[in-house]
């Protein structure tokens, strides 16, 4: 095999690259350092027929025990530019972000700079790459326009009227995102930073933060929060292997120490039954598996 440029591993493990420390080895991995070496990298793979996924901060992503096969991307430095692109007295801060950006990062500027609404992202753990593709927090709202790699190496730049966000999923253009544009209102400084502030102290308040997990794992149905049914359903504490459902916020599930993907998938498939028997409602994941389909 002969990859383009020096950013390919082989047989990388995904547990260094999820926050529930869980996923066996990428066939092959690559971290390109340039819009040029990715489109370049993923024409090969094309080439190659090598299935293709994304990482980003991993942190709603639950990865296979047996790994992935084919080309795993990850963007690296290179996609973590945040720039303001208007002119100061705009009523409106208009910003191109690289998807690598740790939506942190997006949100800690934003209260310097005085960008309303942001403090709906804040204490969001992950990259805006994958916020945008799980329309995080309504991420969407802010989203002008896209840019995308698709499986042919072109890049393609997308207007905000082709792109779809509804609760927790996107219709975006397939390919790798590698930046987009995005807007807020603006509002006095002290006043963005107040609003993040207060969001970030109810956060701490109520997530499982120190534990390993890829936050809620179920989507709320339209019945009602979903981790509302678990906990009535008494499932906080619940366990298989070291996968348990937090004893703090009965949605997330929580690696407590050496947990496989497959503990979690089978927990999950338990918490699906009991739900299902008590209440006649289906829970559907939120996390997404990378490596396999779901099969529950
Ligand atoms: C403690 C904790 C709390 C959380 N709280 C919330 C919350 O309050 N609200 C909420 O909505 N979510 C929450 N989450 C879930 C998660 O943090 C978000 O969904 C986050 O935005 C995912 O970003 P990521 O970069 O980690 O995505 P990843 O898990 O890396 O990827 C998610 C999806 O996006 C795709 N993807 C990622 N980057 C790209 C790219 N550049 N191009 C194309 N596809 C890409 C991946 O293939 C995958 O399908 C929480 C998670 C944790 C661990």
């Amino acid at each position: 095999m002969s990859w383009p440029g020096t950013c390919i591993r082989r047989e990388e493990p995904l547990s260094n690259h999820t926050s529930f420390r869980i996923g066996g080895p990428a066939e092959w991995f690559a971290e390109p350092s340039s819009v040029e070496e990715l489109a370049a990298v993923i024409r090969e793979a094309d080439r190659l027929g090598l299935p293709i996924s994304v990482i980003g901060g991993g942190t709603n992503t639950l990865a296979a025990d047996r790994g992935v096969r084919g080309l795993v991307i990850h963007l690296g430095a290179a996609f973590r530019k945040l720039e303001n692109i208007g002119a100061p007295e705009d009523p409106v801060a208009t910003v191109r972000c690289g998807s690598a950006v740790p939506s942190q990062r997006l949100v800690m500027t934003g209260a310097r700079q005085g960008w309303d609404l942001v403090e709906i992202l804040a204490g969001l753990p992950g990259q805006v790459g994958g916020a945008m593709v799980m329309n995080a927090q309504g991420i969407g709202r802010f989203v002008q326009g896209l840019t995308v790699i698709a499986s042919d190496g072109r890049i393609q730049s997308v207007d905000r009227n082709a792109l779809h966000f509804g609760y927790r999923r996107s219709e975006l253009p397939s390919g790798v995102i590698v930046e987009a544009i995005l807007a807020f209102p603006r509002i006095p400084a002290e006043e963005a930073d107040r609003n993040v502030q207060a969001i970030l102290s109810r956060r701490n308040a109520t997530q499982d933060l120190n534990v390993p997990s890829a936050g809620c794992a179920f989507r709320n149905p339209e019945q009602g929060p979903a981790g509302k049914f678990i906990d009535d359903a008494g499932l906080k504490g619940s366990r298989i292997g070291d996968a348990q459902v937090s004893l703090r916020h009965a949605n997330f599930i929580v690696n407590m120490g050496q947990a496989s993907a497959d503990d979690v998938l089978s927990l999950m498939e338990y918490v699906q039954g009991r739900i299902w028997r008590r209440f006649g409602v289906a829970l559907e994941p939120e996390v997404r598996l990378l490596g396999e389909s779901w099969a529950i």
